[in-house]
């Protein structure tokens, strides 16, 4: 099902006020055009009726897509510091659906990919991600290489890295950092990352078993160590942790093709 609702706006650039229909839920199962409209940036962008200026409206809303066993809750990009709320709402809502849906619906809980993201921009990431069958828990560790490697970026608190591209021909991914720099990613050390993974599931569990998938959650996330069935996989409390320091096969400088 999806539902919209109506949303008033003022225009930034002439004032005028008007309002536009955005969603609460949007199931793109049923409205395919839709998702087209979130991987190209259109999704709930709007043009003022006086001046025709372009606005863009980030709200909370819960992605659909049975179809791909996509589930994806989209909060303001400006409530991200308090990813724990979401993807506590986003697992609530997760059961919200699958507990009184029809009985395919138990089918779409047992494969499906739930996700916490913060923004329309993150929203188009994973839905791009996983139309070139890329896994987004590997994808963020690509970032946190980048990061590791760009001092520049590692000084950005509130930095937000988004894939904007795949160039499956060129093998790179491209992210862009905020409203500025554009980054290629090799999609060679992509597979490399995905041939240990198993190891990388074990030492990072935030990123492949909990719906927030960013590397800016091992900023407060100890890597585990070692096999120990029993540690305490919850998340750690301890919010003002320093950032981890990497902890990744090394990184063989040259880029030689496999
Ligand atoms: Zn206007």
């Amino acid at each position: 099902m999806s539902w919209f609702t109506m949303s008033a706006l003022t225009c930034p650039a002439c004032a005028q006020a008007f309002e536009v229909p955005t969603a609460d839920t949007v199931n793109v199962t049923r409205l395919p055009a839709h998702r087209g409209h979130v991987l190209k940036g259109n999704f709930h962008r709007f043009a003022c009726p006086a001046c025709s200026h372009a606005i863009r409206v980030e709200r909370d809303f819960l992605y659909t897509d049975l179809d791909r066993a996509q589930m994806v809750q989209v909060h303001r990009p400006d409530t991200e510091k308090d990813w724990r709320h979401a993807e506590k709402e986003t697992l609530a809502a997760f059961h919200a659906a699958v507990d009184n849906g029809p009985p395919g619906v138990v089918d779409f809980a047992v494969t499906t990919r739930l996700r916490t993201v913060f923004g329309l921009d993150e929203l188009a990431e994973k839905v791009l991600l996983w139309e070139h069958g890329l896994d987004d828990g590997l994808v963020e560790l690509l970032k946190l290489e980048l990061m590791m490697a760009m001092p520049e970026l590692r000084r950005k608190p509130d930095i937000r890295l988004v894939i904007t591209t795949v160039r499956d021909r060129d093998g790179e991914l491209w992210a862009r950092e905020g409203d500025g720099g554009q980054y290629a990613l090799p999609l060679a050390r992509l597979r490399e990352l995905a041939a240990t993974r198993g190891a990388l599931t074990e030492r990072f569990p935030g990123l492949f078993y909990r719906p927030w998938v960013s590397f800016k959650r091992l900023a407060f996330e100890a890597p585990e160590h070692g096999p120990e069935p029993e540690a305490e996989r919850a998340p750690s409390a301890d919010a003002g942790a320093e950032p981890m320091a990497p902890a990744f096969p090394e990184r063989r400088q040259g880029a030689q093709t496999p």
